[in-house]
């Protein structure tokens, strides 16, 4: 299996260079030659344990890497989650709950980023070199990342957030790491600033080859990849359970990863009936599904704060299929964003998506009605993928709700929605009064190019 740039300006690579690589040198991002269909090997999935099956998904698209090896880098990812199941349904009144959250950071990020981790040390190790990672993070993708990388020989990690706009439980989960290879910087700015900057430094060509950067945002092919594996756990659970030919997924959404994973499920053959795209008030992938206009608005702050983005890069990807492939229609659409502030696609060929959005309010009544009526206790973003999932309900077809986060990590909308503090998990506790470390920096390019340049001259 080849890697294409969704900008078409670079050759096909492998998949270890595809991950090496982040984004593609000409600014796209990497996306399978082809997709694999596995509509006919579905029932001797059915039966393997979680590891087992995240082989049997991903050797259709890692075509460099020996089954040994391949097995052991998963092994080792999936072995480190809290729940034998590692991603478990559970039935909780009108839904079933897909839990993503029992890795080491309680949040849906850990199922790739461990293996991100991993794969990462492996490819290293077999080359000899080093990496140095720049990522950002609304919240939650920065704790992971860093939970991913830790203490590894070969790579250095620099984590931005966007100051004072994480919650105090994600801050303090990125800065209590105080490994030698953990550079936290807390940007004067919002996640997209970061986002940008991270663009900014990949498409710098040689600051991107002196600094062998490395990416973990959701730009890099292998998150998606192993988020395509909870889509078919899940699934073939609930069609187990229920009997039910189909089953519909709601995933709350803001850089459009999670639900691009479960859009390649659905073209590998999964019998999937709806994937509902929830969205909080930042809303602008709700309202392309719904209209086919993608308009770029203001950033606000809600309680679901790793939903609070604009521009959503993995879009790109799915731009790409909606253009049947074609760099030039795509390069179009993305000159239009840049110019115009909005991309229209012809007639909605959506086929499995359903799209809403669920405020404040809404995310609120979500929790405190699971928490009184079924005694479940959602956190706010897996709030905003029931409150809209349930609109999408259909008799005869279960509708699976990603719960992304753990209501732990968020405990003051599960305390605004109750009246309770009800949300505790002993890692969180844990980390109160340990010592942290972080550094502060502008929203600019350069200032946090020079940062990465000074602590891989000092060696740090
Ligand atoms: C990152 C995140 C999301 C959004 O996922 P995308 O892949 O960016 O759409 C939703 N919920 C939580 C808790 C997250 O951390």
């Amino acid at each position: 299996m080849r890697y294409v740039s969704t900008r078409g300006g670079v050759e096909p690579l492998t998949f270890k260079a595809a991950v090496m690589s982040g984004l593609a040198r000409d600014g796209g991002l990497f996306l399978p030659e082809s997709v694999p269909d596995l509509s006919g090997a579905l029932e001797s999935l059915r039966t393997l344990s979680y590891a087992e099956l995240a082989y049997e998904i991903m050797r259709h698209f890692v075509s460099d890497i020996s089954e040994t090896d391949l097995r052991a880098i998963i092994e080792k990812s999936y072995g480190v989650f809290r729940h034998p199941d590692v991603t478990p349904v559970v039935a909780v009144g009108p839904v079933h709950v897909l839990e993503l959250f029992h890795g080491p950071t309680l949040a849906f990020k850990d199922v790739a980023l461990q293996f991100l981790g991993n794969l990462f040390e492996h490819i290293l190790n077999e080359t000899g070199s080093s990496m140095n990672i720049v990522a950002a993070t609304s919240g939650d993708t920065g704790s992971a990342a860093i939970y991913g990388v830790r203490g590894r020989k070969r790579i250095r990690i620099f984590v931005m957030h966007p100051r004072g706009r994480v919650s105090p439980v994600q801050e303090l989960q990125m800065t209590t790491v105080t490994d030698a290879n953990v550079h936290n910087l807390a940007v004067e700015g919002t996640f997209d600033d970061c986002q940008n900057i991270v663009k900014d430094l990949f498409n710098d060509l040689e600051f991107r080859d002196e600094c062998e950067l490395g990416a973990v945002n959701s730009i890099n092919w292998a998150r998606v990849l192993a988020q395509i594996v909870y889509y078919f756990h899940a699934a073939l659970q609930v069609k187990e359970k229920t009997g039910a030919a189909k089953v519909s997924f709601a995933v709350p959404t803001g850089n459009f990863g999670d639900i691009f994973a479960g859009y390649m499920a659905y073209r590998m053959g999964l019998p999937i009936e709806r994937l509902v795209l929830a969205t909080n008030e930042n809303d602008i992938l709700a309202r392309y599904f719904n209209s086919g206009v993608y308009s770029l608005g203001a950033v606000a702050a809600t309680l679901s704060p790793s939903m609070d983005i604009q521009v959503a890069s993995n879009f790109e990807r799915y731009l790409y299929c909606l253009a049947d492939s074609s760099p030039q229609q795509l390069r179009q659409w993305m000159a239009d964003l840049k110019t115009k502030g909005s991309i229209t696609t012809p007639d909605a060929r959506h086929g499995c998506f359903a799209a809403g959005r669920g405020d404040t309010a809404m995310t609120l009544e979500t929790i405190r009605d699971y928490w009184n009526r079924h005694g479940y206790l959602l956190d706010p973003h897996s709030a905003v993928g029931v409150a809209v999932g349930t609109r999408f309900i259909d008799e005869s077809v279960p509708m699976i709700c990603l719960a992304t986060a753990h209501p732990a990590k968020f405990g003051d909308a599960v305390l605004r929605a109750t009246g309770q503090d009800l949300a505790r998990h002993a890692l969180i506790d844990k980390l109160m009064g340990l010592p942290t470390r972080l550094e502060k920096a502008p929203a600019d390019t350069a200032a946090i190019a020079a940062i990465v340049r000074r602590h891989i001259a000092a060696g740090a």
